[in-house]
């Protein structure tokens, strides 16, 4: 009966060296106050200089999401007062951003209004009865993606999260890291009746920094205004903000209180000028995006869709592919230990990937050549975590290379179809399981180390013949 529509205020924090107008540091987790300057402290004559850095960012943004660049934007103060705020306006972009209209291909399709480059303000500390403010981050460079109203559910606007973290992630203009505050949203909600085209009135909730958060913030919110409607009472224009932990929404404002940030725009900079010949420049250096390298996996390593896609929205684990490929290992095999012992052991261990897609290539040639067994590959890949040394050097010191030798194994199957005289006239009778039996027998003669491949084979064809 009644639909949700969702419009997200995204802001991301870019992994520059610097700040947006001025060369302080923007690193996380500096000692308080010491990544300041008179410029972004707002001192009197101090004057930003833009970062150009930022710049290409906000472009390559915008080129990933489909947007027109502006050839011209314009940057505006937006005046008001605030601790964390030193100069008493935060310099945004308004009326002239310098991306808009993009479109993301995704559920019905997801208008992008705009993106606009901004500042950061500082941080507050709340202590018991003090409050600190930490003005390190005042002036870090923010982008901030404004979408349309254009998502109908919770699960949509979490993908499309999802969707601008991965393309930030293979932009690298972002760490996207939530617990630093890389990302954060406000989320605008309304509900209608199905099937009306009119927008009804809307609440914005401020400030929710994760995606579960954003998730569960709409859901409530969906539920609150369509309790409202149900009632017959009217959803009044309100800004509101998320306790996670109480797991609700509080009023923060009314329409009626609303700010009116006197936007103009800001006199110290110029225009934002993004020529054609810069824009050239910018797409030719774009890197491939998280979807498009999915696409590239399917096609042309031969992967399958879920395979290609968690893949491809891991940079690491897609470089790993991409340089064992590259050395001519099989595709598929790489990706089953990628998407198996490899993930588990990043996460079993807490680090990255230690070694190349050389010794990942190594590792799949053993297990293709049945010179290893999976099992024995994955103890590889433990002791490759710990040591970093080579796949084979390890596989020879742990003794896990399989035994091979055709003269050695034929011992150990005779020896076995002896002592099993019970399982072989089962085998003989139809019962074929009974050859498993046989093979895990000759296996733990071989302590392990046998090839279970061509132990299946002697078995069989021995089996087969004699009577
Ligand atoms: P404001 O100028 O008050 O910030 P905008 O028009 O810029 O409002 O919209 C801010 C965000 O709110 C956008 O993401 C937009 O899609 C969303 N939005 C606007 N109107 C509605 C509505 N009626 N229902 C849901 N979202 C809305
Ligand atoms: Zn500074
Ligand atoms: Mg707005």
């Amino acid at each position: 009966m009644y639909e949700a529509c969702i419009g997200l205020e995204i802001h991301v924090e870019l992994d520059t060296k610097t700040k947006a107008f001025c060369s302080c540091s923007v690193a996380f987790g500096s000692e308080p106050n010491t990544n300041v300057c008179p410029v972004c402290m707002g001192l009197p004559g101090a004057l930003p200089v833009l970062n150009k850095k930022a710049v290409e960012y906000a472009v390559m943004l915008g080129l990933a999401m489909g947007c027109k660049i502006n050839p011209r934007s314009q940057h505006a103060r937006k005046n008001y007062f605030y601790p964390d705020l030193p100069k008493g306006y935060q310099i945004s972009q308004d009326a002239v951003p310098i991306c808009v209209k993009g479109f993301v291909d995704m559920g019905g399709g997801i208008r992008i209004n705009r993106i606009h480059i901004e500042e950061d303000a500082g941080k507050l500390v709340h202590g018991g009865v003090e409050t600190l403010i930490d003005y390190n981050r005042a002036g870090v460079p923010l982008l901030e993606i404004v979408t349309e109203p254009d998502m109908r559910s919770a699960e949509e606007a979490k993908a499309f999260l999802d969707y601008i973290k991965n393309t930030l992630l293979s932009l690298g203009i972002s760490k996207c890291r939530m617990q630093e505050g890389n990302l954060r949203c406000d989320v605008n909600v309304s509900v209608r009746k199905k099937g009306e085209d009119r927008l009804n009135e809307r609440c914005e909730i401020k400030n929710v920094n994760s995606f579960s958060g954003a998730v569960r913030s709409i859901e409530y919110e969906i539920k609150r205004q369509t309790e409202l409607l149900c009632k017959g009472e009217a959803v009044l224009r309100e800004t509101r903000k998320w306790d996670d932990e109480k797991r609700q929404s509080i009023l923060l404002r009314k329409k009626e209180e609303e700010n009116d940030y006197r936007y103009f725009p800001e006199p110290d900079l110029p225009p934002v000028e993004v020529d054609e010949a810069w824009l050239k420049e910018i797409k030719e250096k774009m890197p491939e995006l998280f979807y498009e390298k999915a696409l590239r996996f399917r096609k042309d390593y031969g992967l399958g869709d879920y395979e290609a896609k968690t893949i491809a929205e891991n940079k690491d684990a897609a470089e790993l592919l991409d340089d064992a490929v590259k050395e001519d290992a099989d595709a598929g095999l790489c990706a089953k230990l990628i998407l198996g012992d490899i993930s588990r052991l990043v996460n079993e261990k807490g680090t990255r990937v230690p070694f190349s897609g050389h010794s990942l290539a190594e590792l799949s040639g053993l297990l293709k050549r049945k010179e290893i067994s999976y099992t024995a590959a994955g103890k590889i890949l433990e002791l490759m975590f710990e040591s970093g040394e080579e796949p084979s050097v390890i596989a020879r010191e742990n003794n896990l290379l399989q035994q091979s030798d055709e003269d050695a194994l034929i011992k150990v199957v005779m020896k076995v179809i002896e002592e099993n005289e019970k399982s072989v006239s089962d085998y003989k009778k139809g019962k074929k399981n009974a050859l498993g039996f046989l093979v895990g027998r000759c296996m733990r003669e071989t302590g392990g180390s046998g090839n279970p491949h061509i132990i299946n084979e002697m078995l069989t064809k021995i089996l087969e013949v004699e009577e």
